[in-house]
């Protein structure tokens, strides 16, 4: 067959079909067992938000919602957005609920869709998944590890091998003024010398010029927020790193690390792999000790991460997958479809996936099909087979054929031998 249709998915999305659809499940199943092992409860939440939202939690001057979501305004003139990220929705639903009365300590996981309006390339899409988690209601540095150990369990289950994880400690918003102070000092003669992004992060949310990779080399030497860390931020890293080691989690020090989200406070951290390319991150996260109060809740410390699905997929052994099904049945003849579709009915309903050819094609088109399904075994039924009461059963592993009496009953208690 061939097609003219005209129209292409969108760019920056994605197909994902069949045979890619079964890598995606096996994904997801490992990150909802993992998840449930370390407690962590499953929330959904919307496709769009409140553009406000986002605006006020992931930060004005973010890249995010400068220039990266799919804003638009309903029939009644709300703006609204696309979800760019998990935790802003998280945080709407926990203080929307008031998921806090249910306890001092909540732990979320998800897995959802993100739109961002980004430059697409290998590793970076308009639409992609994500899955993460949030501890919300610890302080300790215990939760940050918890949040760690449980991603990199994920990648390890996964079998993704080389996945570094670097930390830093950006402090809190007392010890962080400090730190601005001196780097804006820094700063100020080189200001021309640096890019637009960073002179408008200048005023903005200097910090981030720690981020640039076009800037990285113009302002070596720069002071970093670890060099300012109050005794309590110093504790904390102390003790995250201390619980690291513990582990036996290896991690590298990166003190220019800062992450793109204005919300985070003290521990920052990411998973990279070099496989990857240029888009070589596969998640990250931190502390955000501030933002609940912030979005009007009591002041409640928390944290978080964000891992991209579509990345572990390209890190993914490319495995060949096979669709498959349990008992494929083919039939001879009109009466023996008749049979061959009750037959179906009642092993599907005894929780065998079985399939057969609705439109009743020719038995050399059935058993192709048969074989195109990976069947395990195939169930023939013709005039002599009806006649007698019986079906041929084969096993395709072994090539065996047996004669078994055509019930339901009697050919599920055979395929279960
Ligand atoms: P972030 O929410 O920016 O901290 O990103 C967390 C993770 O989501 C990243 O490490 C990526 O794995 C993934 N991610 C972010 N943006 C994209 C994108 N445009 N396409 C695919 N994955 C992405």
């Amino acid at each position: 067959m061939s097609s003219k249709s005209k129209f292409k998915n969108v760019k920056g999305t994605r197909d994902i079909l069949p045979e890619e659809a079964i890598r995606w499940q096996k994904i997801e199943n490992i990150i909802r067992k993992k998840m449930e092992q370390y407690n962590f409860q499953e929330v959904r939440f919307p496709t769009f938000e409140a553009t406000d939202l986002f605006r006020k939690s992931t930060g004005e001057s973010t890249d995010i919602v400068r220039k990266e979501m799919f804003t638009f305004e309903d029939m009644g003139g709300r703006s609204l957005t696309l979800k760019p990220e998990g935790t802003p929705s998280v945080v709407r639903m926990f203080l929307q609920h008031g998921l806090f009365n249910k306890g001092a300590l909540q732990k979320f996981y998800y897995i959802e869709r993100m739109f961002r309006q980004e430059r697409p390339q290998k590793g970076r899409y308009r639409e992609f998944r994500q899955f993460g988690a949030e501890v919300i209601g610890s302080s300790s540095a215990e939760s940050d590890v918890e949040l760690v150990k449980s991603a990199l369990d994920i990648f390890n289950e996964l079998d993704i091998k080389d996945v570094e994880l670097n930390i830093n400690s950006i402090g809190c918003p007392r010890c962080r003024k400090n730190f601005i102070k001196e780097f804006k000092g820094f700063l100020k003669e080189k200001l021309s010398g640096l890019c637009e992004d960073c002179n408008r992060r200048y005023a903005e949310n200097p910090m981030r010029i720690l981020d640039c990779k076009r800037d990285k080399k113009k302002i070596k030497g720069a002071p970093v927020p670890s060099d300012f860390l109050c005794d309590e931020c110093k504790e904390h890293f102390e003790e995250f790193k201390n619980r690291l080691d513990f582990l036996n989690i290896k991690f590298n020090i990166d003190n220019r690390l800062v992450r793109g989200l204005d919300y985070y406070t003290k521990t920052v951290f990411e998973f990279v792999n070099s496989n990857l390319g240029s888009q070589n991150e596969v998640g990250g996260g931190g502390r955000y000790d501030e933002l609940i109060k912030f979005m009007g809740g009591e002041d409640t410390p928390a944290s978080g991460y964000a891992v991209g699905i579509d990345r572990l997929m390209l890190l993914l052994k490319e495995e060949e997958e096979k669709l498959g099904v349990d008992v494929y049945i083919v039939t001879f003849d009109e009466e023996s479809d008749a049979e061959g579709w009750k037959i179906l009915n009642g092993l599907r309903d005894a929780g065998f996936s079985c399939d057969k050819d609705p439109m009743r094609r020719t038995v050399k088109a059935q058993f192709r099909e048969a074989d195109r399904q990976n069947a395990k075994w195939v169930i023939i039924i013709g005039e002599d087979e009806r006649k007698r009461g019986i079906v041929q059963l084969k096993n395709m592993g072994k090539g065996e054929q047996k004669e078994i009496p055509m019930k339901t009953g009697k050919i599920v208690k055979e395929l279960k031998c």
